[in-house]
């Protein structure tokens, strides 16, 4: 109901000398008359007192009485009529919340039942700045209203608890810090919110008044230091000037001491120079927001807007706060709307910011990824010459392996033919003496292994210097080539052998043969060179030979020399006997056979 401001007369009582049965007259000038009942006090701790009549309402209606203003420190209300008081409540935002004559966030008086005229008279004392809208409800309207604006705190409320929540959960599950702190300034602006709106009071700490003396400085810091790091991360300050990231820190570090410091000092001292700091931070942090936007950060465009209504709302509450100018509607209200609109666009800010990091990461992935494949493309490369540098070398290896061993099966080809020459007389072809030694060593040792009768002839053509003398050396050469011949075509066993021993002398060596046997056929042998007559130079040569025959299965005590020194004897016996004959004998038994 709007009420007659003609009716409301105020009394500063700066000298708290009157009592409610000492106040002067209402018609007295020290009474002065209000503007409206929409009006606020100036900031001092003087109580007030207020005094308006109410004309008959009707009868059959409750009425309510409003003080819209949850911070009201103490409130004295007297209803009176004619024949005395009706009613008398005290409460205020320094008592328990149970003082309260109706359990609502604002103060709620219900009106006595009265005749005629109701004189209400309030006594108000505050600290700070007093806004003292008065409102009449008839309790029919004023349920309605209730149960529209719960709705709409419900809501506002809900909405801000359900974004700080979210982002809450976003921080635990991303550890982004941002996520965090727009949680923490999401809940502080909520709850410094709640407490202008009396509701902290009424559900969170309705039992202490202290909490409620010191809510809205600690939720009003609160929400700026969070604001002003939030800001700063989202922005990136750090990235765009180092000194204005300093202050921003600065600037939470002197919030966060401001919050510390409000606890301890009455409320009027602390609420004047936070108001205008707020004022001052808004604008500051809106210009910080400016400035990242010429800076061309991301965002920064949008993050200005979304603060552009709140900023706005938020100077204009403080201004109606500090009563430079006046609102129609609650500056509550109004901050309320502020808040709600830049909540919202703060968190789709955040919400474009972290896909804004994703699509970042995302870039940076595929860089990484693009540089990894092309990494890993020359590692593919390398490898594959590796390979290829690997194959040519193993080939080439095998290659020279291959021609090594070539090399060395010729060597060993050269080698043994080298041997074989080594073993051959380069005269007649047939076996030298080295090799002779050699077999002679070996037949012996078979000889005493097997018990087996080896034979052992030495062979020497009969005056041989008078060949060389009488027809040269080169005929003699011939000679000594035809001897060997000879015997060569006389030996018929694989195991058998001849050799030159030197000079015009040759050994044969049989083993495994009698001495029988082995005489014969040097017999022949004898014969034949005998009655052959080597032709050499256009001449014939006779030749014969003196040939000394040995025989033994050898002893193992025996000295391997014996057998050819004993062949050596017999041909030296031979040559004794004439020459031109054979003596043929078994070591054992030295008889000639
Ligand atoms: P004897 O009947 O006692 O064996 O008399 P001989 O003259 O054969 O004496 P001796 O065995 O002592 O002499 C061997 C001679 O053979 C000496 C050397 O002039 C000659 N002679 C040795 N080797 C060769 C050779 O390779 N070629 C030629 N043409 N003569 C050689
Ligand atoms: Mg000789
Ligand atoms: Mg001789």
């Amino acid at each position: 109901m709007q009420l007659s401001h003609n009716n409301l007369l105020y009394l500063p009582d700066a000298q708290q000398q009157y009592q409610i049965n000492t106040l002067p007259d209402a018609n007295t000038t020290l009474w002065s008359q209000a503007d409206n009942f929409q009006f606020g006090l100036p900031m001092s701790d003087v109580p007030y007192w207020l005094s308006f009549t109410l004309p008959t309402l009707k009868p059959f209606e409750h009425w309510l009485l409003e003080l819209n203003n949850p911070f009201i420190d103490h409130v004295s209300v007297w209803f009176l009529e004619k024949e005395g008081l009706l009613d008398h409540y005290q409460t205020g935002d320094t008592q328990p919340f149970y003082t309260r004559p109706l359990p609502y966030e604002t103060f709620l008086f219900p009106l006595p039942e009265y005749e005629h005229q109701l004189r209400i008279v309030m006594r108000i004392s505050s600290e700070g700045t007093l806004q003292l809208p008065i409102n009449l409800w008839p309790e029919s309207r004023f349920l309605v209203f209730n149960g529209e604006h719960s709705i709409l705190m419900g809501l506002f409320f809900g909405v801000l608890f359900a974004m700080g929540l979210s982002n809450l959960f976003f921080f635990i599950i991303s550890r982004q810090p941002v996520f965090l702190l727009y949680a923490g300034y999401v809940f502080s602006f909520a709850l410094l919110l709640g407490t202008m709106q009396g509701l902290g009071y009424k559900y969170i700490w309705s039992d202490s008044p202290w909490m409620q003396s010191h809510s809205v400085a600690i939720w009003a810091n609160a929400t700026v230091f969070y604001a002003i790091i939030f800001t700063s991360i989202l922005l990136d300050v750090k990235n765009v000037s180092q000194r204005l990231h300093k202050v921003l820190n600065v600037l939470a570090i002197l919030f966060a001491i401001s919050l510390l410091v409000s606890l301890f000092i009455p409320k009027v001292w602390f609420l004047t120079p936070f108001l205008y700091s707020l004022c001052a931070i808004s604008i500051f942090i809106y210009g910080v927001g400016i400035w990242c936007w010429y800076k061309k950060v991301h965002l920064a465009r949008f993050y200005t807007l979304a603060w552009t209504p709140l900023l706005v709302s938020c100077l204009i509450a403080c201004l109606d706060h500090l009563n430079i100018i006046a609102l129609n509607i609650s500056s509550h209200y109004l901050l309320m709307l502020g808040v709600i609109l830049e909540t919202f666009l703060l968190a789709l800010m955040l919400a474009l910011s972290v896909n804004h990091q994703r699509q970042q990461l995302f870039r940076a992935q595929k860089k990484a990824l693009r540089k990894e494949r092309d990494m890993r493309a020359v590692q593919d490369e390398v490898l594959a010459q590796q390979n290829n540098a690997q194959e040519e070398l193993e080939y080439s290896v095998q290659e020279r392996t291959l021609e090594l061993e070539i090399a060395l099966r010729e060597l060993s080809e050269i080698n043994r033919e080298l041997e074989e020459k080594n073993t051959l007389d380069a005269l007649t072809g047939i076996r030298n003496r080295r090799y002779f030694d050699k077999k002679y060593l070996a037949e012996v040792r078979r000889s005493r292994r097997e018990r087996t009768e080896l034979v052992v002839a030495m062979i020497d053509i009969d005056h041989f210097k008078r060949v060389n003398d009488e027809h040269g050396h080169l005929v003699g050469d011939d000679c000594i080539k035809f001897v060997a011949e000879r015997l060569k075509k006389s030996l018929k066993r694989p195991s058998d052998d001849v050799c030159r021993y030197g000079g015009e002398e040759f050994a044969v060596i049989m083993p495994s043969t009698d001495l029988t046997g082995a005489r014969d056929l040097l017999e022949q042998l004898r014969a034949e060179i005998q009655n052959n007559p080597v032709y050499s130079a256009g001449v014939a040569i006779d030749l014969t030979v003196s040939i000394g025959v040995a025989s033994a299965t050898m002893d193992p005590q025996q000295s391997e020399d014996t057998l050819i020194g004993f062949a050596d004897q017999l041909l030296y016996q031979a040559k004794n006997n004439g020459r031109n004959c054979i003596i043929a004998k078994h070591l054992d038994n030295t008889a000639p056979t």
